[in-house]
């Protein structure tokens, strides 16, 4: 039977926007959440501030949550997973498990909002011995950290002076398969160096890249300020190690513009690690039976790839991270187009 009804799968920044653009155009809306709570990643991994406009990321997530919950359209459930998908465009039959109670739902579109998760920096051809030192952590770790305004080394609980960024982990590496650019790793490092500088004044902070990528308002608001006013220190270079150095970490690799040999101690090593599809979007890509690309996120763009929420199942849109690297602004921009598509969809079908 045709429905009016979108099904929305996943509660992070996509699905949030792309559920309230759904019932602002008129329509209605069932989200499912995973966890038991929504704001996706950046409240999972408890973001500090938030680029751009330096917001409170959990001030942030909290108000686009409450733009749904508030919203007598939207029906969220929690705690919820799809099991099976049947139909077509307009008439699908959903079957879902939400707190443990089997749940049939009658939708007319579906909007894939899964995301995305982070590089496990262990993984082989790492030299970076994440899980063997405790003063390397990720951009993840660090975040936490300056949202507590509490940056320690992990080893002894004392400030850190002289921290490094290593750059582009996980991703543009041809070795382990991940050769794409995960385009928000730049401007997140800057964006934490320049929260360093400002909660501990008296450090030194090095990020070491092979290109900087830093884009639209990246550059004004992190990459410039970072150099100029918080004297943030970018050196090309290629780090091949972290060793142990006593009871600091010794950095070697090779500093690409002046062609030579480097070494350099710190107390903090920050690994800039990628962004790959979440475990969420590689099992809905396959219980739907949606393309996936070669890194296992939704391919999207449509027949004549002008449609970036379109997948290769007509009724069934992408918006956000599960479909690639991306950061708030494209995330948000795919939701509210992924809502207007739906819409469209089932008006079709209804037509
Ligand atoms: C360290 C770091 C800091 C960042 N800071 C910024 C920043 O300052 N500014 C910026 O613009 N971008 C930032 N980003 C990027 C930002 O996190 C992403 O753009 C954004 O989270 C993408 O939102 P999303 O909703 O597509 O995915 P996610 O945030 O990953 O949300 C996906 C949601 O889907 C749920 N889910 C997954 N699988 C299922 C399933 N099977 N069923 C139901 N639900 C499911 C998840 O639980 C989650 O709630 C940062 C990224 C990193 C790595
Ligand atoms: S955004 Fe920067 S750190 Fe991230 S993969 Fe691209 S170039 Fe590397």
């Amino acid at each position: 039977m045709t429905s009016g009804k979108v099904l929305i799968i996943g509660g992070g920044p996509s699905g949030l926007e792309s559920a309230r653009c759904v019932a602002e155009l008129g329509g209605e809306v069932v989200l499912i959440e995973k966890r038991e709570r929504l704001g996706g990643t950046p409240d999972r991994e408890s973001y500090a501030k938030l680029t751009h406009h330096w917001r409170d990321a959990s001030e942030a997530m909290a108000e686009m949550a409450e733009s749904v919950t508030g919203n007598k359209k939207i029906e969220v459930k929690y705690s919820a997973e799809v099991k099976s998908i049947s139909g077509e465009a307009g008439s699908f039959q959903v079957q879902i498990e939400a707190g443990g109670i089997a749940e049939s739902i009658e939708a007319g579109a579906v909007i894939v909002a899964t995301g995305f998760q982070h590089f496990d920096p262990g993984r082989a051809t790492q030299y970076y011995n994440y899980y063997s030192f405790p003063d390397v952590i990720t951009l993840t770790d660090l975040e936490k950290m300056l949202k507590e305004n509490k940056v320690v080394r992990p080893s002894n609980g004392e400030t850190p002076k002289k921290i490094a960024f290593i750059q582009c982990v996980g991703s543009r590496d041809r070795q382990i398969g991940n050769e794409y650019c995960s385009k928000v790793c730049c401007g997140i490092a800057g964006k934490q160096a320049i929260e360093l500088r400002e909660q501990i004044p008296d450090s030194k902070v090095m990020i070491f890249y092979i290109d900087m990528r830093m884009y639209g308002y990246w550059e004004n608001e992190i990459y410039w300020p970072a150099q100029e006013k918080y004297k943030v220190n970018f050196v090309k270079g290629v780090i091949s190690e972290v060793l142990k150095k006593g009871d600091k970490l010794l950095i070697r690799g090779e500093d690409t513009t002046m062609s030579r040999p480097m070494e350099v101690t710190m107390d903090l090593v920050v690994l800039s690690v990628g962004m790959e599809p979440s475990a969420g979007t590689r099992a809905v890509a396959q219980l739907m039976g949606i393309q996936q690309n070669k890194y296992g996120f939704i391919e999207s763009g449509g027949a004549g790839g002008l449609d970036p929420v379109a997948t290769s199942r007509p009724g069934i849109f992408v918006a956000g991270a599960a479909s690639g690297p991306s950061d708030l602004d494209d995330s948000i921009a795919q939701a509210g187009l992924a809502a207007a598509r739906s819409l469209a969809s089932i008006r079709k079908v209804m037509a």
